[in-house]
């Protein structure tokens, strides 16, 4: 039985010495002392499934065998910066990680964090094109650092200190969006954006093939691979952020951007690629990655053994147990029975999203798609009760983020999706 401190004496910890920025998810805060695949267990014992884990850290599940076992053997023989020395870790990654990636995207650099990725993304999109301005969209999350923070547009996690070039262009969201799903009609602001707002070149264009902190919002189809092509077309390249839509997590594909039939120049991938390890990395093709020759250019422990070898272990154990069809199948089967669910409420206004990320938005009125955050939370609460642990965001914070580990099972989808209908039968 867990002996450690009690949830409050941490609480008492947290507000003297750490950041009041810090945040947490729940009126009384859950404190977890262990995980394993898709559970949780608190300091009481109490098991909980984690639907949510999955794009925090985890996709082989709490703990993997595998991965841990990697993370140790590699631990006790050396951890050390990636730079200086040769090491067979960095380069094994980098190899397996290219063989899932399409066209020349196969070279790699490695980082600590999506946010590292990002910067280092858009910093090689600067470099290789000689031009300044980066394209991203309302409604996207990529990163907290200087230039990812200029990118990203959302309500509550802007603090807009530098802006330098970022254009932000009308969001191609099917459910909210002026458009709806004519993906066509909101690239035009794209093209507005490059003739009215820069010299006609431009950097990049980055976007998320399903938006994750937004709200899990998928783009309007077609929208993708016309934003490409106007974006190339005035010499940008296309950096797809796979953060929180790469790695299997879609089901159909491996990749997000694969489901819209384009091949960006640059993808940037974190959170689950380590299992709960911090681990980044920025892809791009061979000549792109040059542009970062012309200066010396590192991070101490970006691509460090131990990162590198729980990367290695996660891209296995997907393979070895087929984590990407499991993604597909239970989650197209949860998004069903979420379905389900919407014909029983009209509180929910819309169910979306692809495999394990998937959204759930609320609304008091559907005609006029009134967001409901304060059901949101109180339902978040009444599921954890329940043993059920979801997410939450989008711009008005009313969109349930299910993102599971990839390893849950059907009888998981029900427990959560029994939890979610009781929880809404008594509100
Ligand atoms: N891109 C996306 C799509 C993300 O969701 C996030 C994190 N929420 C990031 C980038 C930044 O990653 P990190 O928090 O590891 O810096």
């Amino acid at each position: 039985a867990y002996s450690g401190p009690t949830g409050d004496e941490i609480l008492a910890k947290r507000r003297e010495f750490l950041s009041p920025s810090i945040f947490h998810s729940y009126k009384t805060p859950l404190n977890v002392v262990e995980g394993k695949r898709q559970y949780l267990f608190d300091d009481k014992g109490r098991r909980y499934v984690d639907a949510f884990g999955g794009i925090a850290t985890v996709c082989c599940g709490h703990c993997h065998p595998d991965v841990v076992a990697a993370i140790v053997e590699q631990t006790k023989r050396l951890q050390h910066s990636t730079v200086l020395y040769l090491n067979h870790a960095i380069a094994d990654f980098a190899q397996a990680l290219a063989s899932k990636l399409p066209g020349n995207l196969k070279v790699a650099f490695f980082t600590n964090s999506g946010t590292e990725a990002n910067e280092l993304a858009i910093l090689m999109a600067r470099l290789y094109t000689g031009s300044h301005d980066i394209i991203s969209l309302r409604n996207s999350y990529h990163g907290n650092g200087g230039g990812t923070m200029g990118a990203t547009a959302q309500s509550i996690w802007k603090f807009n200190v530098i802006q330098s070039g970022v254009h932000h262009a009308v969001n191609p969201d099917p459910y909210r969006g002026i458009f709806g799903s004519d993906g066509e009609k909101y690239v035009r602001d794209v093209q507005e954006i490059i003739n009215f707002g820069t010299s006609g070149n431009v950097a990049a264009f980055i976007s998320e093939a399903i938006q994750g902190v937004g709200g899990i919002v998928e783009m309007a189809p077609g929208y993708l691979p016309a934003a490409y092509d106007i974006v190339r077309r005035a010499g940008g390249v296309c950096i797809a952020d796979e953060v929180q839509c790469g790695v299997a997590r879609t089901g159909s594909h491996f990749w997000g951007f694969e489901a819209h039939g384009v091949v960006p120049d640059i993808v940037t991938i974190a959170k689950s690629i380590g299992n709960g390890l911090p681990l980044g990395a920025v892809v791009t093709t061979p000549e792109i990655a040059k542009a970062l020759t012309r200066r010396s250019y590192f991070n101490t422990f970006g691509g460090n053994p131990v990162g590198t070898a729980a990367g290695l272990a996660v891209l296995r154990v997907i393979e070895k147990e087929k984590l990407q069809e499991n993604a597909f199948e239970v989650g197209s089967y949860l998004k069903e029975r979420l379905n389900t669910l919407k014909d029983k409420y009209e509180l929910i206004g819309d169910v979306r999203g692809q495999g394990m990320l998937l959204g759930v938005e609320l609304v008091t009125d559907r005609q006029l798609k009134t967001p409901a955050p304060t059901e949101t939370l109180h339902a978040m609460d009444q599921m954890k009760e329940l043993g059920v642990l979801i997410g939450k965001g989008g711009y008005y914070g009313n969109v349930f983020r299910i993102t599971p580990p990839l390893c849950f099972t059907k009888e998981d989808a029900d427990f959560l999706v029994d939890a979610m209908d009781y929880t809404f039968s008594r509100m």
